[in-house]
Formats: C-alpha cells, structure tokens, sequence
C-alpha cells in the first residue's frame, strides 16, 4: 500500500540539457530575446543567469570541467593542446582519454539511469554509457569505417540509415576561412541533421538524462563576429552577412521548439553554454614579445616576409627564460632548472621570477600606449590541485579582447590577421544557465553568477542522487 502510494507520488526525474557552445548571455538574455520564441519561453518560466566560464575560457576543458564538476586543474587539461612533459616539444591534444574523472553520465548510468549524449566535447575515443553516446568535435571521421562514433556500435547505422544520401557531421571541415558563404552553407546542414537526429533519438530511444551540444554557434560566431558586430573593428556594414548570426539563432530555436514539444510535463530542461563570445581586437605575439624583452633568444634573426611557427625556429635554450603558446588565451612556459632539459631560472627562483614576468604581462599597452588590461592567472592560485604539466601562467590579453600568438614572422608584437586563419571572435568568460521545469512557472527570476562546475551537482540534486564530497560545484537552487 505504501509502496504503491509512493510510486504514484514520485515519477521519476527527466532532465533534458540543450548545449549551445559558445551562446553568450547578452544575446540569450538581451538582445534577442523576444525574437527567439523557444528560448524566450525557457527563460520567462525558469530561472537563468550567467555561467561563469572555466580559466581558461575555452571549449575543451569547460565542458568537462563542467560535466565532471571539476576544475581544469584537478582534469589536469589547460587547453586543446598540453604539454606531456617538461620537454619543450611534447605536446598532445586533449581528447576524451584525457578526462579521467567521472561525468555526470557516468554517476547517472551507475545508479541505474539511461543517458542520451550527443556531441559533448571530449567524448571521442568513445567509451561506453548506460544508454546511447554520439561522439563530439575532435573525432577524425564519420565516413571511415574503422571510426568508432557512436556507443553502441549498432547506433551509427540508424543515424546513417536515417540521414541517407547524408552523413552525420561532428563539425564543419574548417570554420576559419575566407569562403564564409559554403561556411554557412555547411553549419546549416550540420546543425539540421543533428536535430534530425536529437529527434530520432527522443522519439526513439528510452532516457532519464538527455544532453547535446550544438557546436555550430560557437563556430558562426567565429566565423561571422565582425559582420555581426557593429563595433568590431573589421565591421563592415555593407557586408552580405551582417543578420547572418542573428538567422541562425532564429533557425537554432525552432530546431529548439521540435524537442521541446516532445519532452514530458515535468520534464526539468537545462540551456547552458561554455563560454561567451568577445570581438577579438587582435593577436600579440608572444615569442616576439618575450623575444624583444629578453626573455628568449633565437640563433637567428625571426623571418621577416613570412611566418614561422614556434615549433620551427630555433631556440637558444640556454639563453631563454620563458616561452609562449598561441590561441584564444596565452600560456607561458618557464625554463626552469632541473625541471626543463636545458633550464636556466634557479629552482629557487622560480616564484620570483614567474611573479616579475607577470608582472611585465600586465604592463603591456596596446599599439596606441594604453593599458591592454591583460589578466594573469597562476594556476596554483586557481585550481583545486594542478595535476599534469600547467602552464606556468595562463594570460587573458586584454581580458580576452586578444589572443595570444605564437609564431614568429610577424616584424611587430601586434598583428590584426589570425595565423591559424581569418576569425574574429574571442570567447569571454561568461555563458549562459537557463533552468525550466516544464509545466511550472518560476516566473523568469535572474539568479546571482554561477559556475559552471555548478552543472554537474545540480543535475545529480535534480535526480535526488547524492553528490560525491569531491565535486567542487554547488548545487543551483531555483525554488527560493
Ligand atoms: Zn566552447
């Protein structure tokens, strides 16, 4: 008798996660809201706020730091690209055999869940869930046979059967080009087919927990941000793609509207994102910096005329002190005695000199001699643990307004084009947190900042499952 009362009373969590890589709050929340129907509604009856971003601000670690609720330096993964070791050329990519610690999922699947993943970053190689898992951005193919894409197996044959004469896309080819018209053309089609599949999957397969990330906003943004942004400096308002952004959110939230209308009453719906989206002034190049700063010492002059990648000059280790890496953010390295092969700081000088050089970071001026406003982080300062190689300093050049560049050739400290290809956005450090309950009106209240590594918690609280004591994020609470 108890027991069939309690069954009645207690239906079981659903919770569903709409991603968006990249979605900032000053569109989700401001600009657009009213013209974006789905979303409009999520926000009206939930509770939504800002996600403040993991350090560093970037797609690979932020989603698993939040899906694991861990920093980047308890994952031990700084970036897209590590260092293996203190040698100064053994890097790797961080895949998904980088994430060690257990994702929400994982925790999930254990008590007995099913989950739905679809298109999470570091979810390739595949490893196995409780449910159904199609990998994300970073897994080399889809087409090749011998690529393992899907868990299980059998699931890559449906969606081929389904997306027939297509096939399901990860990412586009290559979002920094100068072709932005076959660009679109490609987002488009990426993001239609996953939401074919999104459907498929809700209309087809059983779940408790549902997440996808859509990759295709962080990639227009990239792609498009001067277009769209009235006061990049590239803008240029003659440009054929100036709503082309503003369309694709449109387009993104009818795709939206088709799974929501097939969620359950009750069903709990999180919209999140990584990260924000900044204009990128420019790059600095960081090895001609420390280069003219002393801090580096080629054997030969840098090229003039052409661009060399760090990997390719020769560096005189025995004459450098500090090194950096290229990207969204900066990361500097010290050449540190005992440490390094051919280290010159003094073990017992490394927190004085890493203290100076950031010093000399943040008084860095842009070319017209003002202040860039450049962040220095110490990742003993900001991190749990730091597990594996950290960098030494991690830099947020003109807080995110510019990135970091690694090759030389540049015949200045600034440069306005991108080596690795034409893009014209940074990520800033805060995303997006949308929370509904379908069927429930939490009337639209803005929350105080969250972190992203608030996720993983929250979802295990949703389902009422405890939250293991070494999760760093707290649980949202909505219902206040
Ligand atoms: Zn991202």
């Amino acid at each position: 008798m108890l027991k069939s009362v309690f069954s009645r009373k207690q239906k079981a969590p659903k919770v569903f996660v709409i991603g968006l890589d990249c979605a900032p709050p000053e569109l989700m929340f401001d600009a657009w809201r009213n013209e974006l129907p789905n979303f409009k509604q999520l926000i009206d009856n939930g509770a939504y706020g800002q996600l403040m971003s993991s350090i560093p601000a970037i797609t690979v670690p932020a989603w698993s730091s939040m899906t694991s609720g861990k920093d980047p330096g308890v994952l031990g993964i700084y970036g897209f690209r590590n260092r293996r070791d203190y040698t100064y050329d053994n890097r790797y990519i961080a895949t998904g055999l980088s994430v060690k610690e257990k994702r929400v999922w994982d925790i999930l699947g254990e008590a007995g869940k099913e989950c739905i993943v679809v298109g999470v970053p570091q979810t390739y190689p595949v490893r196995p869930v409780n449910g159904c898992l199609i990998s994300s951005f970073l897994t080399p193919s889809t087409t090749n046979p011998k690529t393992q894409w899907t868990h299980p197996l059998s699931l890559r044959a449906e969606i081929e059967e389904l997306l027939e004469p297509e096939t399901y896309d990860v990412d586009v080819p290559e979002f920094r080009t100068n072709d932005k018209k076959a660009l679109l053309q490609q987002i488009y089609d990426m993001t239609r087919k996953r939401f074919k599949v999104l459907r498929y999957m809700l209309d087809e397969k059983p779940w408790d927990f549902f997440m996808f990330v859509e990759m295709g906003v962080d990639r227009i943004h990239h792609a498009l941000w001067a277009h769209h942004d009235l006061s990049h400096p590239k803008h240029d308002p003659d440009s054929p793609f100036t709503n082309a952004i503003k369309e694709y959110y449109l387009y993104l939230d009818e795709e939206v509207g088709t799974l929501l209308k097939r969620l359950p009453q009750g069903t709990h719906v999180i919209t999140v994102s990584d990260h924000g989206v900044k204009s990128m002034t420019g790059g600095i190049c960081i090895n001609e910096w420390l280069r003219r700063e002393g801090y580096l010492t080629l054997y030969d002059d840098p090229p003039t005329g052409w661009l060399s990648s760090f990997e390719k000059v020769e560096v005189d280790w025995s004459k450098t002190a500090a090194w950096g890496d290229g990207g969204y953010y900066g990361r500097i390295f010290l050449n540190v005695e005992g440490r390094e092969p051919n280290g010159i700081i003094p073990a017992g000088e490394y927190e004085s000199f890493r203290e100076r050089l950031a010093e000399h970071i943040e008084q860095i001026e842009t070319p017209d001699g003002k202040l860039m406003g450049n962040v220095v982080f110490k990742p003993q300062a900001i991190y749990r643990e730091v597990n594996n190689v950290a960098p030494d300093l991690i830099v947020y050049f003109g807080n995110l307004s510019w990135r970091s560049v690694g090759s030389f050739g540049h015949d200045d400290v600034y440069t306005f084009e991108n080596d690795t290809g034409p893009d014209d956005a940074n990520h800033a450090e805060n995303g997006i947190w949308i929370y509904t309950q379908l069927g429930k009106d939490l009337g639209g209240k803005r929350l105080p900042d969250k972190q992203l590594m608030d996720f993983a918690p929250t979802v295990l609280d949703l389902f009422g499952l405890p939250i293991p004591a070494d999760m760093q994020g707290k649980v949202i609470k909505h219902k206040t």
